[in-house]
């Protein structure tokens, strides 16, 4: 057995090709990755996400062994594999003598945990490196907010415009306006086409073999013949240039609207490659802003800010919350939901034409855009009081983009305002008015989204108000929620009852409606 001097972990979301680590080639370094249970198990991940992580991970390890690296690599059923990184990490070191452990910081509260505890119980020299992907360090967003009386993304979006000289010139936006969010809320119009999303077609059905044979539990569908995500650094650059060249010129307009026939609209779908580090934020948003510069004719600014926005802006602050506020923020309650999540999440089986459609995406495809994660699913459970916990074991399981550091943020933070406003000013409830404003789906739907009482009533309108009214106490000071209750207080007191007594009906009987 070769001895190693080195060990160097690489987990299943730090696929950085360009990371430094790979500058040069060293014959006493061993890279190490694995399939392990205790990642495959912490939620109960959608197939398509166990596929694709594998899937990516097995193409990096072959990559860098071509590129003439040491790799050893456990599958998810070698024998010789443990099923925790601890575990694994000993053997190795003992098998090949290694004198000294690297990793790359992972980001992930519970793994920087682990590895953490690794290190210090171990007897060899560790060290830790920075992954070498995102703009902002751990830290920055805490440093930069501190001793400020609130946390706002606008002002840090704007720092980071700046700092990284974004769309800039002299010290300004290059327009003269800094957000074009105002432009960004157009519902798709009748017979508009959607040109069909640039999807791949591996066979991983042996993988998904794989994963069967081990026993580990899955939710959603899979056409493992056809896997249709980008699962290597090269066919997330197809799949970037494919989003400027065919949906950046209607990216912005289009971003909140929703439609049962186009899953993915105009949207990016690079949040699985980013997640993975198999393309860089930078990369994206340098591609994306050039690629604006040279079609500005055809592309108008509302269309690339509002894409740079979530990128440069809302991912690097969800990262920065996440790394301030943990671990804290994941048992954060601030409204003390403790219902269940209706039994329809996991199926779809409903009569609510909206939510009927966002499950459905999300169990097809592991995606739904960020409306119907937002405005739809995560709108329905903070209406309906759901046990925050429960809310984000769902998002963490069936997104393929999912992590704990932008999962949680945006899950128990900015749809659940369950950390009280550290991320959202306010939360994001509405009634049918929204969704009927920016969907289709309220002209095929069981229910009728005028009505706010009575038989077919839409369940969103009762339990809007019923939300506002069980939460008072909570939410009456906030300013920029005092309109609700000046229109709920000038309300009739008998229309007031109908419309509580009509939400206490939908919610006691909630797996049914
Ligand atoms: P696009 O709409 O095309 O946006 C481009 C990129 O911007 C995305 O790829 C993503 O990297 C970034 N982005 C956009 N909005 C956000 C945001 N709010 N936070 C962080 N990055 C953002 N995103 C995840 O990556 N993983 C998650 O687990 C996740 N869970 C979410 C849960 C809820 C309840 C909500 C409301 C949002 C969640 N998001 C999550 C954010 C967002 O919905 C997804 O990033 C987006 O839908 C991914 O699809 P896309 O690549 O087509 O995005
Ligand atoms: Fe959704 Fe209500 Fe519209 Fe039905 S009527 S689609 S439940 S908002």
């Amino acid at each position: 057995m070769q001895p190693f001097n080195t060990l160097r972990l690489i987990l299943g979301d730090q696929l950085n090709a360009s990371h430094s680590w790979y500058k040069t080639k060293d014959e006493s370094v061993l890279y190490v990755m694995m399939e392990l249970r205790s990642e495959t198990d912490y939620a109960t991940h959608h197939i398509q996400k166990v596929i694709g992580f594998f899937a990516a991970m097995r193409g990096f390890a072959d990559a860098l062994i071509k590129a003439g690296h040491q790799v050893t690599y456990l599958k998810i059923n070698d024998a010789n594999n443990r099923q925790t990184f601890t575990e694994n990490l000993n053997v190795l070191i003992e098998q090949y003598q290694i004198e000294s452990f690297e990793y790359q910081l992972p980001d992930e509260w519970r793994l920087d945990e682990e590895l953490s505890r690794f290190c210090t119980n171990a007897v060899l020299e560790t060290s830790a490196v920075d992954s070498e992907h995102f703009y902002t360090s751990r830290f920055e967003l805490k440093q930069q907010f501190e001793d400020k009386k609130q946390i706002v993304m606008e002002s840090f979006y704007r720092a980071m415009r700046k700092k990284h000289d974004v769309m800039m010139v002299a010290a300004k936006p290059i327009t003269g306006k800094w957000n074009y969010d105002a432009q960004n809320r157009k519902k798709l119009p009748k017979n508009h086409e959607v040109i069909e999303p640039l999807l791949f077609k591996h066979d991983l059905s042996e993988i998904e073999q794989e994963i069967k044979a081990a026993g580990i539990k899955t939710i959603g569908n899979a056409d493992s013949t056809a896997f249709s995500w980008p699962i290597n650094r090269q066919e997330s650059r197809q799949i970037l240039q494919f989003f400027l060249k065919e949906c950046l010129p209607q990216f912005g307009d289009f971003q909140d609207a929703m439609h049962r026939e186009y899953w993915s609209m105009y949207h990016a779908r690079l949040s699985f490659s980013m997640n993975l580090k198999m393309i860089s934020p930078k990369e994206v948003v340098d591609a994306a802003v050039q690629h604006w510069l040279a079609h500005q004719d055809e592309i108008h600014i509302s269309q690339i800010e509002g894409f740079v926005r979530q990128i440069l802006g809302w991912r690097e602050y969800m990262r920065g919350l996440y790394w301030w506020k943990m671990p804290a923020f994941k048992s954060m309650n601030f409204f003390e939901n403790k219902e269940k999540l209706p039994d329809w999440y996991w199926t779809g089986n409903t009569k609510m034409e909206c939510l009927k459609t966002a499950i459905n995406h999300s169990l097809d495809y592991s995606y739904a855009h960020h409306i119907h994660r937002l405005m739809v699913t995560g709108n329905f459970a903070l209406l309906a009081g759901v046990d925050p916990d429960q809310v984000d074991a769902w998002y963490l399981g069936i997104y393929i983009d999912a992590i704990e550091w932008v999962e949680i943020t945006n899950t128990r933070g900015m749809s659940q305002f369950a950390d009280g406003g550290i991320t959202a000013t306010k939360p994001y409830v509405s009634s049918a008015a929204y969704i009927q404003k920016m969907s289709h789906y309220c002209e095929n739907c069981h229910y009728d989204y005028k009505k706010k009482t009575g038989e077919n009533a839409c369940p969103f309108n009762s339990l809007y108000w019923n939300f506002y009214d069980r939460n008072r106490a909570l939410l009456g000071k906030n300013p920029r929620i005092g309109m609700m209750y000046n229109i709920w207080d000038k309300m009739d007191t008998e229309i007031k009852k109908e419309y509580l007594l009509q939400a206490e009906k939908y919610l006691s009987e909630v797996n049914y409606i």
